[in-house]
């Protein structure tokens, strides 16, 4: 893995319709996923994706001044003497009325925000010590266990407005998870993380997804996801099949499938023979091929166990 530090021109996204914003410091994820879709040409990211990670270093900086634009002020912020020492113009921040607060996802993008890298150069913890600062809900997903790193951060966030962590789990066999998430945290480390996260009163979530047909949506891998949902003490679910972009993405995840699973390579080509643009995959050879539903069988299974089950779907 090499981190190259960069300085980003822009760096927040906001979602159509919602105050709600994205954002996130790092370009490309050691992690490299089989699955990735980051790997797709229409993210615009460079080709040494799951190698080469560029941190954008005035991420913390850009958060601040869109925070400020908006009129917010660093009401955590310790002084240091007077107001001018922390914020040149709190004074006027603090007599105005704050305009309402948004949840800041620190997720925004296709990349792990504590991935490996993050050791290194700690770009996460200083975005989210912002969001502190400024008095804002925080959500962040991962697959890695160093968020823990950040628990004395996001415990203060959510006594005052709430902080949510969810973890992808995929696979529930670790030996194939290996397979498919190679340099992301094992699938019990990341449940012990939820725990952990759970017990210091942080809201927990698991995205299991994607789903991987005739590999991750089988029952055995359903139940055992659940199970290590509950045991973790999660609040929610929400479980999704797999998408293959035409171009790099799904040449790199068909490239493992012909490695390992031979045999299921000639089903996974047929049901993404249609090359969705978005990857969706053909939905009348899925049942052709006899797959189960992946939402509805989340759904189902989440019930058994009593999670609350998140759906975009509607169902
Ligand atoms: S953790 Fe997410 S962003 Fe990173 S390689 Fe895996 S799928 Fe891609």
């Amino acid at each position: 893995m090499r981190v190259e530090q960069i300085r980003a021109k822009s760096i927040v996204r906001k979602e159509k319709g919602s105050r709600d914003i994205h954002l996130n410091p790092y370009q490309g994820c050691f992690h490299d996923c089989a699955y990735c879709d980051g790997k797709a040409e229409s993210y615009n990211m460079h080709e040494d994706f799951g190698t080469r990670i560029l941190a954008k270093t005035n991420s913390p900086n850009l958060l601040e001044k869109y925070l400020r634009g908006l009129g917010f002020a660093p009401v955590n912020r310790p002084r240091t003497g007077t107001l001018a020492d922390y914020s040149p113009d709190a004074k006027v921040g603090l007599k105005k009325a704050m305009p309402a607060k948004f949840l800041i996802n620190i997720s925004g993008g296709v990349c792990d925000v504590y991935q490996p890298a993050e050791a290194e150069v700690g770009l996460s913890r200083k975005v989210m010590q912002v969001v502190y600062d400024y008095d804002f809900p925080v959500f962040l997903l991962t697959k890695n266990k160093l968020v823990l790193k950040d628990l004395d951060l996001l415990v203060k966030i959510n006594r005052s407005q709430g902080a949510t962590v969810a973890f992808t789990v995929t696979l529930a066999d670790e030996r194939l998870q290996k397979i498919f998430e190679p340099n992301a945290s094992t699938t019990s480390e990341r449940f012990d993380a939820l725990k952990a996260l759970h017990e210091a009163g942080i809201h927990t979530g698991i995205w299991a997804l994607p789903l991987l047909p005739w590999i991750g949506d089988t029952d055995g891998n359903v139940e055992g996801i659940m199970k290590g949902a509950k045991g973790a003490g999660v609040e929610w679910i929400i479980c999704d099949g797999l998408t293959l972009k035409p171009g790099r993405q799904k040449d790199a995840f068909l490239r493992v499938i012909g490695q390992h699973f031979p045999e299921l390579l000639p089903k996974y080509q047929r049901m993404y023979s249609n090359e969705d643009r978005y990857g969706a995959p053909d939905v009348g050879a899925a049942r052709a091929l006899g797959l189960d539903n992946p939402w509805s069988k989340g759904k189902r299974f989440a019930g058994k166990h009593g999670i609350e089950y998140k759906s975009w779907h509607g169902g």
